[in-house]
């Protein structure tokens, strides 16, 4: 009896171990098939973002450094943006976690890449796109003088939200929703580039491209106006008291290119 359950018992890991090491090789395999697609330029997956074409649910694997979690209020309205733009009839899911800090103070977007290929985990299966937002603990490289960097959309389905600049930005005040406010309108400019704006990869039906800052919309009051991921933006956004929305040369960018 005992001599029997000793063997049953070795069998068991064998057959486990067997078992391990084959799935091991084929998520690696599988793995690496995947993650390219979510490794492309801003702005080349506007369509299948926009559209339920290909993608017929979203994940936004939504990941933050201990203690720079974004506010409950920001990821609902963020939530709501995304569904108020796209067809996704299987629905947004969020997905947050928690990471330890990668113990720098500020972050180049190779670093924050970097931070990327460590941690993501969801990446495009099947009919369901997956999108990687990012809260940093420190500052972006990209800062200087008063020009201050608040978010960037780095890849086709990734950006990151410099999460202590907005703290260090905004009140204290716990009454104040100012923060929340600019974690929104950061989240969503960003995400508006990844979804194609402007004129980067949602065609322009009109000539609304800020000349002077590419990339980004001439409409002063626009969501996709230069300053929104910029420190100077602050005032602006906090005076209005919302999140700044598109106009409506970006919607019709969006819609022409299988948007809502
Ligand atoms: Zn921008
Ligand atoms: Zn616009």
């Amino acid at each position: 009896m005992k001599a029997s359950k000793v063997i049953s018992a070795l069998f068991l890991l064998a057959v486990l171990g067997t078992a391990c090491s084959k799935t091991d090789d084929t998520s690696e395999e599988a793995t690496a098939l995947v993650t390219v697609n979510n490794k492309k330029v801003t702005g080349s997956s506007s369509r299948d973002l926009l559209s339920d074409a290909k993608f017929k649910s979203m994940v936004v694997e939504l990941v933050y450094v201990k203690g720079f979690e974004p506010s409950a209020a920001a990821v609902a309205n963020f939530v709501s943006f995304i569904e108020a733009r796209t067809f996704k009839p299987g629905g947004i899911t969020v997905l947050k976690r928690e990471i330890e800090s990668p113990a720098k103070t500020v972050y180049t977007t190779t670093d924050i890449a970097a931070i990327e290929d460590a941690n993501r985990t969801k990446f495009n299966n099947g009919t369901e796109i997956a999108v990687w937002a990012y809260f940093s603990d420190g500052a972006s490289a990209e800062n200087e003088g008063n020009s201050v960097v608040l978010g960037i959309a780095y890849r086709n389905t990734s950006f990151v939200i410099f999460e202590n600049t907005i703290r260090r930005n905004t009140s204290s005040n716990p009454f104040s929703n100012t923060r929340s406010l600019l974690e929104a309108t950061v989240m969503e400019h960003e995400f508006g580039h990844i979804l194609g704006l402007t004129n980067l990869g949602a065609p322009l039906q009109s000539n609304h491209e800020d000349p002077d800052n590419s990339k980004h919309c001439v409409v002063e009051s626009c969501l996709m106006y230069f300053s929104s991921e910029m420190q100077v933006g602050i005032g602006a956004m906090a005076a209005a008291g919302a999140v700044p929305q598109l106009d409506a040369q970006c919607l019709a960018d969006l819609r022409a290119n299988g948007g809502r």
